[in-house]
């Protein structure tokens, strides 16, 4: 699987109508003479004289499409169609979890740690995945980096994510390190599966 532009994080830029990235930032306010000449040439796109909280900051090109930072971090959550994680240490064994936001299945299990492996496979409610959306998105998990790695200690606790968006898969992992936002993002797939994650 390839790796896709959001990897670096959310692409405000890009509609999430056509999926075209040949879009403009909407300015509001009263413009002056360079940003005329900007608009001119075609670098923005001027918008409403006064500044309207929720008005549009996007223009797409292709398709004529408005949006905001908002509608694209939604947009961009709406995509995804699976979640995959996994956290543990060799010594209490790993959780691992693959959340199906598509055909609304959940499998869970546990293996290592000197206990016989357990998988759990599970049906969710369309509702389950809409909140499992709003927590992650809480829990900021698409803006997280690739990497966080607590240099020097050997055999403390190691995570990984794996996102999947259409046909591309966004990666992200840990040693020792968490993102501020991992706990949210631990009670949302304990929520999700209703099984142990942290
Ligand atoms: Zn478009």
């Amino acid at each position: 699987m390839k790796i896709g532009a959001l990897d670096m994080g959310i692409n405000y830029k890009q509609c999430s109508k056509c999926g075209s990235k040949n879009s403009l930032r909407i300015i509001d306010g009263m413009p002056g003479p360079e940003l005329f000449q900007e608009a001119d040439a075609g670098k923005v796109k001027l918008g409403g004289c006064c500044i309207i909280e929720g008005a549009p900051e996007y223009f797409c090109n292709d398709c004529k499409y408005e949006w905001n930072r908002e509608q694209a971090i939604d947009g961009a959550y709406s995509k995804i169609k699976t979640v995959k994680a996994s956290v543990g240490g060799y010594f209490g064994g790993y959780y691992n979890v693959e959340i199906d936001l598509v055909n609304l299945k959940t499998i869970w299990s546990h293996r290592g740690g000197g206990e016989a492996e357990s998988t759990v496979h599970k049906t969710i409610r369309k509702s389950t995945v809409v909140k499992f959306i709003e927590q992650i998105k809480m829990a900021d998990l698409l803006n997280w980096k690739a990497k966080y790695i607590e240099p020097g200690v050997c055999d403390g606790a190691q995570w990984s994510v794996e996102i999947i968006i259409d046909r591309s898969a966004i990666k992200k992992h840990g040693d020792n390190k968490f993102p501020d936002n991992w706990e949210i993002f631990c009670k949302a797939v304990a929520r999700s599966t209703s099984k142990i994650f942290e």
